[in-house]
């Protein structure tokens, strides 16, 4: 399915839930977690819409590696510091028991100067 219209994430991406934009492309969306857990803390989503993770295919290989090479450019613009002082944490929870809640696929990219919320 290209969009779930009961999906949070395809109706931010869709404009119809605001969100604070951080990037956009033809394939990719990305905005401000609304509960940042560090100074810098935003999402990257596929504009097309999977679940998770774990239904990933091979035809998805292009997609999510253009989402994975675009993710340290963003986290610098974000104002995390460079690599190897400052950095970032990319995470991507799949499944209930991992902690996912949002059931679009979705990186969040965290950095910035400690003390963190969490993590
Ligand atoms: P996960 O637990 O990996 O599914 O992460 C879902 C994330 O989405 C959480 O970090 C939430 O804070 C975030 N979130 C939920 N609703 C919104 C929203 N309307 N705008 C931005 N982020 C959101
Ligand atoms: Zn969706």
């Amino acid at each position: 399915m290209m969009h779930d219209p009961n999906c949070l994430f395809c109706k931010i991406i869709a404009g119809q839930i605001p969100s604070k934009k951080v990037y956009e492309d033809e394939h990719i969306f990305a905005f401000h977690d609304i509960a940042p857990w560090a100074p810098v803390h935003f999402l990257m989503v596929p504009k097309l819409h999977i679940a998770s993770m774990a239904q990933l295919a091979p035809e998805h290989a292009a997609l999510m590696g253009h989402l994975m090479t675009l993710a340290p450019r963003l986290a610098l613009e974000q104002g995390c510091s460079p690599y190897p002082d400052g950095g970032y944490r990319i995470v991507t929870n799949t499944g209930s028991e991992a902690g996912q809640v949002v059931h679009h696929l979705h990186v969040h990219v965290m950095g910035g100067p400690r003390p963190w919320l969490k993590g």
